[in-house]
């Protein structure tokens, strides 16, 4: 097994990555680093968790050692190295990890970011540093304040490169690439490869070397899990889920914003801790969900795809798909939150019968099909209440007084087509509840689920997952 000092790094790096706890090297750095410690330009397929910061971070320090001194003048600690990131979170990452890394030697690191004031990093730049990690608008904000100087950098990294193209960086990109020395290294690190980043790719960097890790792969640690529910349903298998399986720390991804807030809101009703983080919050509100959810504080963390690019947290155990993407891309990049650095990580993926043809696209990305397991009460097709939930002594309303109430089952099919015949047996209609909103609110509902569905119960499907949504199912162990 290779060491990083077979990687040919320096002692006062040896000493950082023991400091750390890193013991071997990923595959990537592996590849990356010897490459990258000689000078040559790189690009590297890598999903996020591979250790890919470290693989371009660890030659570029290695590089900055000459240059590494504690002089107090500003002229003696210019930007050498820029690394550019698609979000503010994955930039306080990367420099977080920047500044572990050179724990040991002088050179100075700094993150600057849109969505705070530009105030606060002007001074710091003015005292110079040797590694500044940003964000592209914030980038050419200071350039066109002349806050800061790109004129001697020596390295450029991109970090994840397909997201800056989405988020429609490309224009800054090109301004600032025109604003840096002709002579320099250049990495570039994208966890998909579509057409625009070949080209990118081939603009920026110089007869590159491509280092492919898992391309498009997910990580191996993750385990993947499909639930086939009614959209209407969603909202409770999650819930579901998190109490019956005493779940603490989940990251959910929704697909808007509006409903990020919204399922955040729901779930702190219902009893648990959640907050919400997308592009229309705040940089600080950004920041103190996050650190409460890192912290454990926080129990359930919803967000949008740009805002959980970058989030690093150590042994997260579970993502969960609310709404599967649209882009099967991110669901590699989502599911890498969990399983990071080979510690294992579950990614639970909730699918509507509309969102079937979402997943077909992502296993086709992932070369691997993903075995539906239905939970039993929350068949697919089925939009109404579980069984357990709604035999009459379970509910504190009367018959009658629920009756008197309408059904609110708008969009529910009716219970013949996604069959739930023990639904059928145990009550009739006018028993349930007047809403499924009405369950959850209800104290009695907790102790009326059914215990954590064990593993053994929960069996996966063989039927593709858009058949379920048809046919009749019968899971086993529906009534507990
Ligand atoms: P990255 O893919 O760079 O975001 O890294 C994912 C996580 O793995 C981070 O928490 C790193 O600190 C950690 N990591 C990176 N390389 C190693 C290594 N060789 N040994 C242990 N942990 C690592």
């Amino acid at each position: 097994m290779t060491t990083f000092a077979e990687l040919g790094l320096a002692p006062d790096i040896l000493r950082a990555l023991d400091d750390m706890g890193y013991v071997t090297p990923t595959p990537i750095q592996e590849q990356v680093i010897p490459l990258a410690l000689q000078g040559g330009d790189i690009l590297g397929a890598a999903q996020t968790g591979t250790g890919k910061t470290a693989a371009f971070a660890l030659p570029l320090l290695q590089r900055l050692l000459p240059f590494a001194n504690s002089g107090t003048s500003p002229a003696k600690h210019p930007i050498r190295a820029l690394i550019l990131t698609p979000t503010r979170e994955l930039a306080i990452q990367v420099e977080e990890s920047v500044k572990a890394y050179c724990k040991h030697i002088p050179l100075r690191s700094l993150v600057v970011y849109g969505g705070v004031s530009i105030n606060t990093q002007i001074p710091i730049l003015k005292t110079g540093v040797e590694i500044l990690v940003a964000t592209p608008g914030r980038l050419l904000d200071h350039v066109q304040n002349k806050t800061l100087m790109l004129n001697q950098v020596n390295t450029l990294v991109l970090d994840e490169a397909d997201r800056m193209l989405d988020m429609g960086f490309m224009p800054d990109l090109k301004r600032i690439v025109a604003l840096l020395p002709a002579q320099r290294v250049n990495m570039m690190f994208s966890a998909t490869f579509p057409e625009e980043i070949r080209k990118l790719a081939d603009s920026i960097l110089n007869n590159p070397t491509f280092i492919e890790v898992a391309r498009n792969a997910t990580a191996v640690t993750v385990t993947q899990v499909v639930h086939p529910v009614h959209h209407e349903r969603k909202r409770a298998l999650l819930t579901h889920l998190i109490k019956t399986r005493d779940l603490k720390q989940v990251l959910v991804f929704t697909g808007t914003k509006l409903g990020c807030n919204r399922l955040a809101n729901e779930l702190n009703k219902l009893g648990l801790h959640a907050d919400a983080i997308h592009g229309d919050k705040t940089q600080q509100e950004r920041i103190k969900a996050l650190d409460a959810f890192k912290a454990g504080s926080l129990r359930v963390l919803v967000a949008t795809d740009v805002a959980a690019r970058g989030i690093d947290i150590e042994a997260l155990p579970f993502v969960v798909n609310y709404d599967l993407p649209h882009n099967a891309e991110d669901y590699v990049h989502r599911i890498g939150r969990t399983g990071r650095a080979g510690v294992k990580g579950e990614a639970i993926s909730l699918v509507s019968e509309s969102e079937t043809r979402y997943l077909k696209d992502i296993e086709k990305l992932i070369g691997t099909p993903l075995e539906p397991t239905i939970v039993p009460g929350f068949e697919p097709g089925v939009a109404d209440v579980p069984a357990y939930a709604t035999r009459p002594q379970r509910t504190e309303r009367p018959a009658e007084r629920l009756i008197e109430h309408p059904v609110d089952r708008p969009a529910a099919r009716p219970v013949e087509q996604g069959v739930a015949p023990a639904l059928e047996r145990s009550a009739p209609r006018a028993q349930r509840p007047a809403s499924r909103d009405a369950l959850f609110d209800s104290p009695y509902v907790p102790s009326a689920a059914p215990a954590a569905a064990p593993a053994a119960n929960r069996q996966p499907s063989r039927k593709p997952v858009a058949a379920l949504f048809r046919s009749p199912v019968k899971p086993e162990s529906s009534e507990q």
